[in-house]
């Protein structure tokens, strides 16, 4: 039984009580398979069910954290106290002139895809970023010389009380891997995409092209949360890495991967703890072999386990 268990009832007010998961396992829920139970785990339909929610969590003192597809982020095997929400109900994508306007909780894939169909260019880049929507706002996810700043003309924000905003990109903040999302703590409910008209093959050309690129360096066979570490000023995190003979080094199940010095996999029923671990040893030996400090891209959330 969780802290918050007693909630439930009251909960199951604001939204359908299908929509509501307790002590649900995140793994099922994250990229790397990694990560504990959250105590509630709240699938909303509609914005005002979102606005609702962070609501009650603000009246009740709970817990809130949003989650997107799980593709940047490390649970711990603890897992997350409180209400986890996922907006995977809200995933509407829709043309208006020549913009994409996408409700969060799509994947950002298919807003891409969809561009593609309705011939507008400037998504091609997404095409195999396997996070959210809003996910991708909030962390200007970018690839192959395109990024979410490029693209993004405003969204609708829900703030930490609960109140809807429309934001125009610059209001966002965007840089490499960045916004400022987090510290304002919105949550993300709808993007409106400013693209051009394209020709059909030239865009889904490119996305082919991307494609390959992608399915041919990265080790797509395990899970893993993509780029563990930004890309430091003046190097690249898989080259330093790589050149500290570190590809195959293995913590528990959790390997730097040998197709990829860049990824982390979870090779074989890692705990996120031995994951950490990894993350943690090859930073050390990448400070000590060259004096580079690598940042993390990929988020770590969440309880360790308890005693
Ligand atoms: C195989 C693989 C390849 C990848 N390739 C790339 C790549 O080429 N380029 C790139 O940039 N990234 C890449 N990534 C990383 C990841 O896909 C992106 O960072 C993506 O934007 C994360 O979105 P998500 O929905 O999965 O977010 P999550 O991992 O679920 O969450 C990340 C953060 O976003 C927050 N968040 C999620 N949704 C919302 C919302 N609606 N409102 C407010 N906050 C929200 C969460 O609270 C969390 O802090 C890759 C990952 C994998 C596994």
């Amino acid at each position: 039984m969780n802290k918050y268990h007693h909630l439930y009832e009251q909960l199951i007010q604001h939204t359908d009580k299908d929509n509501v998961l307790v002590n649900e396992p995140i793994r099922e829920h994250t990229y790397t398979k990694l990560g504990g139970a959250a105590d509630f785990y709240i699938t909303p339909s509609t914005y005002e069910e979102v606005q609702a929610i962070i609501r009650f969590a603000n009246q009740e003192d709970v817990p809130f954290t949003m989650l997107g597809n799980g593709s940047n982020l490390i649970v711990k095997d603890g897992g997350i106290r409180g209400i986890v929400m996922n907006l995977q109900q809200l995933s509407s994508i829709w043309r208006e002139g020549d913009k994409v306007i996408s409700q969060s909780g799509a994947r950002i894939i298919d807003a891409s895809r969809f561009a593609l169909n309705e011939e507008l260019a400037g998504l091609e880049f997404a095409c195999g970023i396997p996070g959210s929507v809003g996910g991708a706002l909030y962390m200007n996810a970018g690839a192959y010389g395109g990024e979410i700043k490029d693209a993004l003309e405003s969204t609708i924000v829900a703030t930490k009380d609960g109140e809807l905003l429309t934001l125009t990109a610059d209001q966002l903040d965007l840089s490499y891997r960045t916004s400022n999302i987090p510290d304002n703590g919105y949550i993300v409910l709808e993007a409106t995409f400013a693209l051009k008209p394209g020709n059909k093959e030239e865009i889904k050309e490119m996305m082919d092209d991307l494609t390959y690129k992608r399915e041919s360096k990265q080790p797509l066979e395990y899970p893993s949360c993509g780029s563990v570490f930004k890309r430091p000023p003046g190097f690249f995190a898989g080259k330093l890495i790589q050149d500290c003979n570190l590809q195959g080094k293995q913590i528990g199940g959790a390997e730097v991967s040998t197709k990829h010095a860049g990824f982390i996999v979870n090779k074989s029923n890692a705990t996120a703890s031995e994951y950490i671990s990894l993350i943690q040893f090859v930073q050390a030996t990448v400070k000590e072999r060259f004096d580079v400090q690598l940042e993390r891209e990929v988020r770590i959330i969440g309880d360790d386990v308890e005693g």
